[in-house]
């Protein structure tokens, strides 16, 4: 489809004219597209999206509003300095914190169930030596998001949840949960309001620094702005094969409503490689990504038989062991990672910006990557 099938009107309303171009409708791209208008209301945001609903991670993740277990705080110290993993822990949390101001506890249901951390009967040992470390992590972690006795042993609970085989978990009351598709239709809702237009349905191809602005040809013809910033994070180096993102796939359960569910909370073991939650009486589950590293690092959506089989194993033998319950559906969401923990928020080209790579904590952080990939582009 060529730009000339778009009639006046559209080319006027709709396709020209737009002082920056997002590409990409994830919680990055519309955080930026928040920050920019509440900055320079009269700014013209377009943003680009080629699925029909984001099609990514922002809408298909597990919803946790979490920073972060004793064993994945651990396991960053091997690879970087205590200051870092701290910054990166306040990172989170104050990203936490910018979402719910921006959206609002009750529209994007976030609750604060507390979070807990599991380790399985063969894991005594690894348990113990993570129980140890906690005083060290609390106070690591205490200027970083301004609290006190962060982690701590919650074995007795371990019983009322129903679970078999877990032989010590540690608890975070500072964990929440939220439900990740309203918090995309309130931040939607959001930049709607503040005058930003959205168009699904658009892949940009290509993109092309031009001197006088940046043209993008599109799925939908040819669009041009002043400034573009690609918040694509898992698809990035489609574009930009330079930018080191490695897309890895997630893919999660829900099980139907179960009566008198026990559970309550978010939950996560192996290192953070498992994680599930309750949400409306059901128990949503992933993970397993650790199964088959090579399998998982595709743009493609979909499931394994290894994955399936493992989560189902658990979710039956573990999690839901002596409760009938039946799995509803299946779904898979794409995460960008890297070597580096932080994203990368950069100016690419003259007058092309990226905010990629939330490293599977998007949902933590978007907020401040829009934020700030928005105020560079300013
Ligand atoms: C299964 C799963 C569970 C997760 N659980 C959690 C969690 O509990 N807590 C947490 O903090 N994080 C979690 N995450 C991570 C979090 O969801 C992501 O880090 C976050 O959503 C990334 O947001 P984004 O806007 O950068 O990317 P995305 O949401 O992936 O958005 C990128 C958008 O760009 C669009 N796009 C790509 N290429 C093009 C193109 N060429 N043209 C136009 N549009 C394009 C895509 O369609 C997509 O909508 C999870 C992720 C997954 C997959």
């Amino acid at each position: 489809m060529s730009a000339n099938t778009f009639s006046y009107w559209e080319r006027t309303a709709f396709i020209d004219n737009a002082d920056i171009i997002i590409i990409g409708s994830g919680i990055v791209g519309l955080s930026a597209a928040l920050h920019l208008k509440q900055q320079q209301p009269a700014l013209k945001v377009l943003v680009l999206e080629r699925g029909f609903l984001p099609t990514g991670a922002s809408t298909k993740n597990a919803g946790f509003a979490c920073f972060g277990t004793v064993s994945e705080q651990v396991a960053y110290l091997k690879d970087a300095p205590e200051e870092e993993v701290a910054r990166l822990v306040n990172y989170k949390w104050r990203g936490l914190q910018r979402l719910r101001e921006n959206l609002g506890d009750a529209n994007i249901e976030y609750y604060q169930h507390g979070g807990y951390e599991l380790f399985m009967d063969g894991e005594t040992a690894l348990a113990d030596e993570r129980i140890e470390q906690i005083p060290y992590i609390n106070n690591l972690l205490k200027n970083a998001i301004g609290k006190t006795d962060i982690y701590s042993v919650a074995n007795a609970k371990i019983a009322a949840f129903g679970f078999k085989g877990v032989s010590r978990m540690i608890y975070n009351p500072f964990e929440g949960q939220l439900h990740t598709g309203k918090m995309m239709r309130a931040l939607l809702n959001k930049v709607y309001h503040l005058g930003v237009l959205v168009l699904n349905g658009c892949e940009i191809q290509q993109i092309e620094n031009e001197e006088a602005h940046i043209s993008l040809r599109t799925s939908q013809g040819r669009f041009k702005a002043g400034k573009v910033i690609l918040a694509t994070n898992a698809f990035a180096n489609q574009l930009f094969p330079e930018l080191k993102v490695v897309p890895g796939r997630g893919q999660v359960l829900v099980t139907k409503p179960i009566p008198d569910l026990k559970l309550k909370g978010t939950y996560h073991f192996d290192e953070g490689y498992y994680y599930f939650r309750n949400i409306d009486n059901r128990v949503l589950f992933g993970g397993g990504r650790n199964i088959d590293f090579n399998s998982e690092e595709t743009w493609e959506f979909g499931h394994t038989e290894e994955v399936k089989a493992k989560l189902t194993h658990y979710l039956k033998e573990m999690i839901l062991p002596d409760q009938s319950f039946e799995i509803d559906y299946w779904w898979s969401g794409i995460m960008g990672f890297g070597d580096d923990i932080s994203p990368i928020v950069k100016e690419v080209e003259p007058n092309i910006f990226c905010a990629v790579r939330c490293n599977g904590m998007g949902v933590a952080m978007g907020s401040l990557v829009g934020e700030e990939v928005a105020k560079l582009a300013l």
